[in-house]
């Protein structure tokens, strides 16, 4: 089979090689570690940095097409990648969801609505902006941010006052009083056809996502149309193909966007079990150029909960429940907020 290159070497690279592999394809990650769980997977392995041009063009070479499961890469060296291959999702798909100035002001050109923000770059731009929107808020920086790393809650114009300001381009955001979190995730094929799993009402815990229930609580339920309209739009203005996640937040005013990962998402991890096409299968038949498989549900439902860290489980009593799968990810190191594996468990 032809070679899909994968940009970036961790779990989801790791479940997209897999689902590749189930298709007869071969995978070869590109990544800065020296160990990668998704190279452990995968027939070839790049050890390389994202601004090395002449690595990024020789690994592009060996590639029929080229995905990534991180958003952290600069868009400027992926033109090493395109000369030689095509990129899916675009890498306009980056470059707009790496910043969060710019997946705001892009949102909101489409008609989206954001948390009220502002851009900071010193301790005036914030103490301004906490004058113009209020606490409770969360200073954020723009890029390089997962897991809730790279964020302060302001409490109080104390709070930014005594804040040590990171010397990083930086977004102040007001506090959004939700109902519940939600996500939605779509795949769009190259014809521009898209398809929708359904959302899971997400939880975070310490700003790490804990667990993702589907079917969601009905509040979502309601708000998940006008979601999924606005994801609609964001996909269709980026030429977008492969799978795109937007997170929001459902408030007593309807759906309040919070981000976007361009790329398969944790959310979705129960659509391993409990859909009939995985995030990872249509994502990869989407930059393939195959047809899209269905999204409908498996089960009645699923619930997914993430192992962090040391979260121990009696395993087997766990696996001995036939409505449990289990994936560990097979990272050598525990360290306390890593990302170990999940459990899905199926209602049947
Ligand atoms: P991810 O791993 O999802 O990329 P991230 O580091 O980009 O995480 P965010 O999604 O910005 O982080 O924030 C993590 C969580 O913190 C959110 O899911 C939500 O629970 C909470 N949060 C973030 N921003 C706000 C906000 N403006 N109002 C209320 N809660 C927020
Ligand atoms: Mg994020
Ligand atoms: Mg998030």
């Amino acid at each position: 089979g032809e070679t899909i290159g994968i940009l970036g070497g961790g779990q989801l690279g790791r479940m997209i090689a897999l689902a590749a592999a189930n298709l007869g394809y071969r995978c070869h990650v590109y990544a800065p570690e020296a160990d990668s769980i998704a190279a452990d997977v995968c027939a070839a392995f790049t050890q390389g940095h994202y601004d090395d041009t002449e690595k990024l063009a020789a690994f592009a070479e060996t590639c029929a097409v080229v995905t990534y499961e991180f958003e952290n890469v600069a868009a400027a060296p992926l033109e090493a990648v395109t000369a030689h291959a095509p990129l899916h999702p675009p890498a306009r798909a980056l470059e707009v969801a790496q910043d969060r100035v710019n997946e705001k002001t892009f949102v909101e050109a489409l008609g989206g609505r954001p948390a009220p923000w502002a851009k900071v770059h010193s301790k005036a731009d914030l103490l301004d902006a906490v004058a113009r929107i209020g606490t409770p808020g969360i200073l954020k920086t723009r890029r390089d941010g997962y897991d809730g790393k790279g964020q302060w809650r302001i409490m109080s114009t104390a709070d930014a006052q005594a804040l040590d300001l990171p010397t990083k381009p930086l977004i102040y955001e007001g506090f959004v009083t939700f109902e519940a979190e939600f996500s939605v995730i779509l795949v769009r094929g190259a014809d521009g056809d898209v398809r929708f799993w359904d959302s899971a009402q997400n939880v975070h815990k310490d700003g790490i996502l804990d667990r993702s229930t589907v079917p969601a609580s009905p509040v979502i339920l309601s708000q998940v149309e006008e979601a999924r309209a606005l994801a609609r739009q964001v996909a269709d203005a980026l030429h977008y193909v492969g799978v795109l996640t937007l997170e929001f937040f459902a408030t007593a005013a309807g759906p309040v966007f919070n981000e976007m990962a361009p790329r398969v998402h944790n959310s979705g991890h129960w659509t391993i079990e409990g859909a009939l096409t995985s995030q990872f299968e249509n994502h990869v038949r989407a930059i393939c150029g195959l047809p899209l498989g269905s999204t409908a549900l498996a089960a009645q439902g699923a619930v997914m909960d993430n192992l962090i860290g040391d979260d121990a489980h009696d395993w087997p009593a766990l696996l001995s429940d036939p409505a449990n799968h289990l994936h560990l990810y097979g990272k050598a190191a525990v360290r306390p907020g890593r990302k170990m594996g999940h459990v899905t468990r199926l209602v049947l």
